[in-house]
């Protein structure tokens, strides 16, 4: 062996390997991420809220066998149940040959996704103009939101018990709503703000309409127009808002980026790209040992806060009815779980090079990112998944040939994050993100690879097997 090549050989027996991800994955392997991905577009483009993640996944378990959960029933292996709450967040589980004696597998995902809620008191006129008042919901950079078409989601429960759901807005046969922006010429002062104080939350307001009801010489007929139309259409009155969840949502469908496709462009990947495949598992999922369990939650753009977000006792409350059928008590099962938090991670940009390390990021098409740890200011408000996790969710997806990285959010003290992933430690399970890199991560339209998507897939699936 000539010299060159021993430290060729060395090197590669001692240091990681450089080549880039995808350019180990044979022809096969890209064409079923291909495949999976033709799934995840119809997901995506329905699921624009958590509650529209929650019927369509509901949909797709029932298909697959699923059955609603009933506590006083006894389950056997290879049961599939799910447990819907509050039609916001959703368990699947499937029953395990050993229960949950020896703790479950658990996937958890969140379903909510930046984006702009009206507020319970929002429709007014002014100018001609009919108009809601919104509040933003999660972390989004306000000026993206501006002047593009927006479609209308959510639920209105009325005075008299019942309920109506609206979806409007996303067809090209109707109308849609849109936020207005300033106009350059008018914007002298405006660009020399801060871009935090050059935007601000009472401005994003959305025009709903511009016709009057009538001729007559009255005020305000614009609103009642508006409020003329949908109370023809979903039967609500003006007071019917207070009762309400609507959310202001991107139209526009996923669709496929680069010249090449390899990329998907969407609305609401996070973290929607980690909570398909991490369905998608749990539906495919053959009789595990351990019972196998998909959480679907709500809540995570803000904090998981709520009964529908993380921090609520809710899969502690399942875990525990699995238990109790298992004869185990159920923080005994609890402490035995295994978590993987399936989370999106900010993928490395070339275009903001400087925002990332570069041997610490994460990148599109290097496949699943796993990241030991999230938070800010000195690994503040976060759970950092220890070594001996690390290694055995590491050796997992060796041994299962799936391509996997590790991430952190950026360089160290610039910013900083979270995911569920601290509050399912803090119930004393093990717990660490693993999740699909993200482009653009909480912009209306954001980026992910479809290798990666698929990678996230295979994991959950080993995780369960
Ligand atoms: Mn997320
Ligand atoms: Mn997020």
């Amino acid at each position: 062996m000539s010299e060159t090549n021993a430290v060729k050989a060395l090197k590669e027996q001692i240091l990681m390997d450089p080549k880039p991800g995808i350019a180990k994955l044979s022809e096969d392997v890209i064409k079923s991420a291909d495949a999976f991905c033709e799934g995840y577009k119809p997901f995506l483009d329905y699921s624009r809220t958590e509650r529209d993640a929650v019927k369509y996944s509901i949909e797709l378990a029932q298909k697959a066998g699923f059955v609603e959960f009933d506590p006083a029933k006894q389950y056997k292996a290879g049961d599939r149940v799910y447990v819907n709450n509050r039609d916001k967040a959703l368990m699947l589980a499937v029953i395990g040959t050993k229960g949950v004696r020896e703790g479950a597998q658990l996937a958890i995902a969140h379903i909510d996704s930046p984006r702009i809620d009206l507020k319970p008191n929002p429709l007014y006129e002014a100018n001609g103009l009919a108009l809601f008042k919104t509040h933003y919901y999660g972390g989004i950079r306000k000026y993206q939101w501006l002047a593009m078409p927006l479609a209308l989601h959510g639920v209105v429960c009325k005075k008299d018990g019942t309920s109506v759901e609206v979806r409007f807005g996303d067809d090209d046969s109707e109308p849609c709503l849109c936020i207005t922006d300033l106009l350059p010429h008018l914007a002298y002062e405006q660009v020399e703000k801060p871009l935090r104080k050059a935007f601000s939350g009472e401005d994003l307001n959305v025009i709903v309409g511009s016709r009057p009801y009538s001729n007559d010489d009255e005020s305000e007929l614009v609103k009642l127009n508006v409020m003329y139309i949908l109370n023809k259409k979903y039967g609500i009155t003006e007071d019917d808002f207070l009762s309400a969840e609507l959310c202001l949502v991107p139209t526009y469908k996923t669709r496929d980026v680069g010249f090449d496709g390899g990329l998907m462009g969407g609305y609401g990947h996070d973290d929607r790209c980690c909570a398909y495949p991490a369905l998608m598992a749990a539906i495919d999922a053959k009789t595990p040992e351990k019972t196998a369990i998909t959480v679907l939650c709500d809540k995570e753009e803000t904090g998981s806060d709520g009964n529908t977000g993380m921090q609520s006792d809710f899969l502690r409350y399942f875990i525990t009815d699995l238990a109790k059928m298992d004869g185990v008590e159920g923080h005994h099962a609890i402490s035995k779980s295994k978590c993987l938090s399936a989370d999106v991670n900010a993928a490395f940009d070339p275009t903001y090079a400087s925002c990332f390390e570069a041997k610490n990021s994460s990148y599109i098409n290097e496949g699943v990112v796993i990241s030991k740890y999230t938070g800010h200011g000195g690994k503040g408000g976060t759970s950092d998944a220890s070594a001996e996790y690390m290694g055995e969710v590491r050796a997992m997806l060796e041994n299962n040939n799936i391509l996997w990285q590790v991430g952190e959010l950026g360089r160290v003290d610039l910013g900083g994050g979270g995911t569920i992933a601290k509050y399912i430690a803090n119930m004393n399970v093990d717990v660490v993100d693993l999740g699909v890199p993200v482009l653009s991560m909480h912009a209306p339209f954001e980026l992910i690879s479809k290798v990666d998507i698929y990678m996230a897939y295979r994991a959950f699936s080993a995780f369960f097997a």
